[in-house]
């Protein structure tokens, strides 16, 4: 598709979107000009091509579809069924998984779905066996109140939040942390890095059912090889959440014991992070979870999102495509120029740098909160977002780091030179920012002074890199 034909397919939409609610037609145009203008450095975030984000703009999303690819509980699925079936064809051969369930609609989803599996898997299926069942509607109330009991009974080991970890792997206000009797690994308090053998003896102690890798915040690879071993031993389900990085592994950069997929059971991503897809989830398992994960629906899920698997489908194929894999080669090369950049400027780095696609800077020494941070970086234009340190002294909400990811700026096609002058430019913002006092005269871990003049040169400074390299270029509204 030119440039021309869509921009004018966009322009004609919006019309037709602001013929019916024109607030909806502004805020979606208003959302392209402040994504374009600002420097977005949230480690989560993206930017879809626009194949991907117009193959969600279709009546597939008008159809029911619970069930699998061939047995639906609906009449009438034969395009759902091609449309899941070639985005799991293309999930499979990307990562080179066995297996690949697409039907999640988010992170979160696809994490509910792995645990269930594998909950299904190692505790329900042998306890039906052991009664004599072939399915849970056979049992009596007694002893489905027995195995109900001891489903929400078992052990989950993942990584805390405050070391980088999700709330969904285990947190206690997350579900994940209700289900299971969980406990959190951390990482090393001097080093700030995994310490695998620290993991490994926690899983001797507490021998959890699901050991779950992966993490939100954490600036290194891991060697899952090495985790896969612990997990072994323990005779734990090792289960990896590359939702952050899957796009690294999708674009082998991380190859061999980084890349999750051979070792792990099951892994469980996003679609809409480093792997620039469509907002959504997937599964992958090797063969023997296979079965279980199938039954995403009606276990924890209802109808798939049609249109939004088929937008999947198109991402993953061009995930597939030697570009994806500079692509994500430059994701990782960027977050090494960031963090050169504020170790060239004294700026202190958790861990000491990154070797993946996020760098976590520690504000304490510029005197400040991550909250502080946060609010004078983005009234410099700078969109960024707080994030714990290890054994942060500032808590989970005001925090003491920020946190900042390289594949969205990467996909606009900033390179070494721009990253050097983003960390310029933060390190202009944090050494011109004084924490404020609270009302009552205190001292303050939420406002900030910024001193004057600071705000706009940063933003010229910003608006300069971003002129270079437009967002969806060739994109113009009508
Ligand atoms: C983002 C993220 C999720 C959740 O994804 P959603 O699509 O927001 O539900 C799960 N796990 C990890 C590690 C994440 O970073």
């Amino acid at each position: 598709m030119t440039d021309a034909a869509i921009s004018t397919a966009y322009s004609q939409i919006l019309d037709v979107i602001g013929s019916v609610e024109p607030r909806i037609a502004a805020a979606t145009r208003q959302e392209l000009e402040d994504q374009r203008a600002s420097l977005k450095l949230i480690a989560s975030e993206n930017y879809a091509s626009p194949t991907v984000l117009l193959t969600m703009g279709t009546w597939l999303s008008d159809k029911y579809a619970e069930g699998t690819v061939g047995h639906r509980f609906y009449a009438g699925c034969q395009n759902v069924d091609t449309v899941e079936s070639v985005a799991a064809e293309h999930a499979r051969e990307l990562f080179g998984a066995p297996y690949a369930y697409v039907q999640p609609h988010s992170g979160i989803d696809a994490n509910l779905v792995a645990y269930w599996s594998i909950l299904a898997h190692r505790v329900e299926s042998p306890g039906l066996e052991k009664l004599g069942a072939k399915n849970v509607n056979e049992l009596s109330d007694a002893d489905w109140e027995s195995l109900r009991q001891e489903l929400g009974n078992q052990r989950l080991l993942g990584m805390s939040l405050d070391a980088g970890g999700h709330l969904t792997h285990g947190f206690r206000p997350n579900i994940s942390g209700k289900m299971f009797h969980q406990q959190q690994y951390g990482t090393d308090p001097e080093t700030g890095l995994l310490d695998y053998d620290a993991l490994a003896a926690r899983a001797r102690e507490f021998r959890p059912l699901i050991l779950v890798a992966g993490y939100s915040a954490y600036p290194r690879r891991v060697n899952f090889a090495k985790v896969r071993e612990i997990a072994d031993e323990v005779g734990a389900t090792l289960m990896v959440d590359m939702a952050h990085f899957s796009g690294l592994v999708a674009g082998k950069v991380f190859t061999g014991d980084e890349d999750p997929v051979p070792h792990a059971h099951v892994v469980t991503s996003t679609t809409h992070k480093s792997l620039r897809g469509p907002r959504g989830g997937f599964v992958l398992a090797q063969e023997e979870f296979a079965g279980d994960v199938d039954r995403g629906c009606p276990m924890v899920l209802g109808g798939p999102l049609s249109h939004v698997m088929a937008a999947k489908a198109v991402a993953f194929a061009e995930a597939r495509t030697p570009s994806f894999q500079d692509y994500a080669q430059s994701i990782a090369d960027n977050a090494k120029s960031l963090a050169e950049g504020f170790l060239s400027r004294d700026a202190t780095l958790v861990t000491g740098g990154t070797d993946n696609h996020l760098v976590l800077l520690d504000v304490s020494s510029f005197g400040l909160t991550g909250r502080q941070a946060e609010s004078a970086l983005l009234e410099a234009g700078v969109v960024t977002n707080r994030n714990s340190v290890p054994a942060d002294p500032n808590g989970a909400w005001y925090t003491s780091g920020i946190r900042l990811g390289t594949p969205a700026l990467t996909t606009r096609g900033f390179g070494h030179a721009e990253f050097d002058r983003v960390a310029e430019l933060i390190v202009e913002v944090l050494s011109n920012t004084q924490p404020g006092t609270t009302k009552a005269g205190g001292p303050s871990k939420a406002s900030y002074v910024l001193a004057d003049g600071v705000a706009q040169r940063v933003k010229d400074g910003s608006a300069e890199l971003l002129e270079k390299h437009p967002l969806y270029p060739g994109l113009e509204l009508a």
